[in-house]
């Protein structure tokens, strides 16, 4: 299929997990795709080639979505080797759970600063080229949690929340110029980051879950088609639930 045919996308935090698969799906329906990543050289570099098999361009860019200088820079560097930029997903994200009680300042300010604060660096500094060429979407992916809550989560759930209101705001300040902005909100994806978790916990997860299955990253990849695409085109301010039923 064709879905993203001839549409440039940005996708932070795809070396791995949730964001590769998304850049998989976006080339395997047409999209020529730009990673922003923090991983090793050799790891972006991997995922790179694996997604250039795809016959659309591909490029890595090491950068740091925390930072809004680098991001700056790096933007302006993808301009140049893509011309335009029609689709950003703000997939970069982090935990450090904790009970609140133990929960280290360092570690609330790292969580806000790479789930929340690379949504508003990566979203601001993007739209002078969508406002310029008056279209583009910008999805975010946050996280059931941001709506339900977690123990042991409260500044991981507090900067997926922060997701979803900047999410439903954006979308009302650039509504008028084309612009879409919508979030993902996942439920349990096996990947490195849920790998940690013990064994214990990951089985008490799937038990929850109504269609008792962990998710795919690809069922995630499947729902940021949908909203990169002409298929969502009357979709804007929404959060897609992707979580097997876990959250209803
Ligand atoms: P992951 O740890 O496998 O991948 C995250 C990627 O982000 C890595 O490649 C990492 O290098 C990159 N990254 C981290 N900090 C960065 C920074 N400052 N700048 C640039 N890149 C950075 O995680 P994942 O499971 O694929 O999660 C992807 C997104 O989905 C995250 O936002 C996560 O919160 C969200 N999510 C995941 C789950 C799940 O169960 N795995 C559930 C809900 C939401």
């Amino acid at each position: 299929m064709d879905l993203l045919l001839n549409k440039n996308a940005i996708i932070t935090g795809a070396a791995r997990g949730i964001g590769k698969s998304i850049a998989m799906k976006f080339a395997s329906e047409g999209a020529n795709v730009a990673i922003i990543d923090i991983a090793p050289d050799d790891i972006l570099n991997e995922t790179v080639n694996e997604i250039s098999g795809f016959n659309i361009v591909c490029k890595g860019y090491n950068a740091d979505v925390t930072n809004a200088q680098q991001v700056e820079t790096i933007i302006n560097e993808i301009a140049k080797d893509f011309g335009k930029i029609n689709i950003l997903v703000n997939n970069a994200g982090i935990t450090r759970d904790n009970l609140l009680i133990r929960m280290k300042e360092e570690d609330w300010d790292k969580v806000i600063n790479v789930n929340l604060k690379s949504v508003f660096v990566m979203s601001k500094a993007i739209q002078p080229f969508m406002i310029h060429q008056r279209s583009g979407t910008i999805i975010n992916i946050s996280s059931v949690v941001g709506i339900a809550g977690n123990a042991g989560q409260t500044n991981y759930s507090a900067s997926k929340a922060g997701i979803i209101g900047f999410t439903k705001s954006l979308a009302k300040e650039i509504g008028s110029r084309n612009i879409r902005c919508n979030a993902i909100a996942p439920g349990f994806v096996e990947t490195e980051m849920t790998k940690q978790l013990p064994e214990e916990v990951i089985k008490q997860y799937t038990q929850i879950i109504p269609l008792k299955r962990p998710a795919k990253p690809e069922d995630i990849a499947n729902a940021a088609v949908f909203l990169a695409s002409d298929m969502s085109s009357y979709i804007t301010g929404q959060v897609i639930h992707v979580c097997g039923g876990m959250l209803t």
